[in-house]
């Protein structure tokens, strides 16, 4: 009987070049983070894919499963390692042919390697091909695009037999674009985002601006959930939380109503500056859609974006309907978490008539007459953390580690670390 291993394969385009290596050892060290569950006994680069292999077979489809969801993997397949004799080749290529689903056509694709394997591979498409024919003889073959293939790879004294395997994540590593600040609610739009630049290779640490002291922390809790939920991706490194009640109140009070929005924003998107500059993150990132309320018109984006001083801010979803957004949060298992309602400081003190063409001139006054400076680090000041697990690619800033542990106030630390468990 064949062995089932997993042969897990990537964007070869996108990592092509010198950086190729670069990408592939950052893959390496993300599966491995991301199978650290499974009994994997082998993991390593094999003929420009991965090779994975268990103690126990059993796991290999839930490895595949969890290798899929890697981003920078393009495919994953269940291979069949055997021995070189065409007995063999015929009953893994049965066997990855049953992998296969809803197809009707396929044709075998034979390949030798560092082999002393005398046969040509013509022969060998030729004798599978009849194999397989036989065993599934309602399936056609059809050697140009054919829906499956099914490859018969001969690698020094062994063969590997696989099908088309199923679809991965896609993007590039976690990791290999650096690191970015993403501003995380617990709606819908902004867990997508952060996904989204997490699957380009971003390492994602989220700031969530919290309601307390003057709401519960319970969107706090919630935001840890959906990192948990985010987990099998590996794409988040850091969470921080600033308890913005406060702040918010003074700006509520010292505002005007109508741009209440606009400079809660604002202060959000300085406040992220600052802890990305802490992190040495390259970018801020919202999940906000052109249009989708009030504060995304392109008016009071453009009010907010000035905001910031020096960071591009990334907006992965400005061209997505609502459909689209709870799609993909469906599909990457946050849709649950952020249909429940958590009071955050979105729901304070909101304006009954908020603008939505605000002026960047009449933005810019009310702005700095709130102080801006001192409410900036006012929320600075109060940030705590706690770090996710699952993110080998993730730094912490070590030149400002000690001012970090003031930061992040010990019961944080414990509390989150009591909700990993
Ligand atoms: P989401 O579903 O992401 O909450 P939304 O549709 O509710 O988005 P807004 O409330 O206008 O839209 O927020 C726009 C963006 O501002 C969010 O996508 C997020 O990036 C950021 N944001 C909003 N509220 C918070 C918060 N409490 N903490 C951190 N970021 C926030
Ligand atoms: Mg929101």
């Amino acid at each position: 009987m064949p062995r089932k291993v997993c042969l897990v394969s990537y964007h070869e385009i996108a990592l092509k070049g010198k950086n190729r290596r670069r990408f592939e050892d950052a893959l390496l060290r993300n599966l491995r983070a991301a199978l650290s569950g499974f009994r994997v006994a082998k993991l390593e680069r094999f003929q420009g894919r991965i090779l994975c292999e268990s103690e126990d077979e059993s796991q290999v489809g839930d490895i595949a499963a969890a290798a899929a969801k890697v981003p920078g993997v393009a495919r994953v397949a269940i291979a069949w390692q055997g021995p070189r004799t065409e007995e063999a080749f015929a009953e893994a290529a049965i066997l990855a042919m049953r992998e296969s689903e809803h197809f009707r056509t396929f044709k075998v694709h034979a390949k030798k390697s560092n082999t002393d394997y005398a046969e040509h591979t013509l022969d060998i498409n030729r004798s599978v091909g009849a194999a397989l024919c036989a065993a599934f003889p309602e399936k056609i073959v059809q050697m140009h695009d054919p829906d499956v293939t099914i490859t018969v790879n001969i690698v020094g004294g062994q063969s590997y037999v696989f099908g088309e395997g199923m679809r991965g994540a896609g993007g590039l590593p976690v990791g290999t674009a650096g690191k970015v600040v993403s501003l995380l609610s617990s709606g819908f739009d902004s867990p997508v985002a952060s996904w989204m630049v997490g699957r380009r290779g971003a390492c994602v640490c989220p700031v969530h601006f919290s309601g307390r002291p003057v709401t519960s922390d319970a969107s706090e809790w919630l935001v840890q959930d959906i990192l948990q939920a985010l987990k099998p991706y590996g794409l988040v490194g850091r969470l921080y939380v600033v308890p913005f009640g406060e702040i918010q109140r003074k700006m509520a009070l010292e505002g005007p109503p109508d741009l209440r929005v606009i400079l809660y924003r604002r202060a959000m998107i300085a406040i992220a500056e600052r802890v990305a500059e802490l992190e040495g993150a390259k970018a801020l990132v919202t999940g906000e859609s052109l249009g989708q309320v009030a504060s995304q018109t392109l008016d009071n984006i453009r009010a907010t974006n000035d905001a910031v001083r020096t960071l591009p801010i990334l907006r992965p979803l400005i061209g997505s309907d609502k459909v689209e957004i709870i799609d993909r949060a469906r599909e990457i298992g946050t849709f649950d978490l952020s249909s429940e309602k958590a009071p955050d400081c979105c729901t304070l003190f909101m304006p009954r008539r908020p603008e939505t063409h605000a002026r960047l001139d009449v933005v810019r006054r009310a702005w700095e007459a709130l102080d801006p400076d001192e409410l900036v680090e006012e929320g600075f000041s109060a940030l705590e953390y706690v770090d996710i697990e699952g993110c080998p690619s993730y730094k912490p800033p070590c030149a400002l580690s000690e001012r970090h542990a003031t930061l992040a106030p010990a019961a944080w630390k414990v509390r989150g670390d009591a909700r990993g468990e």
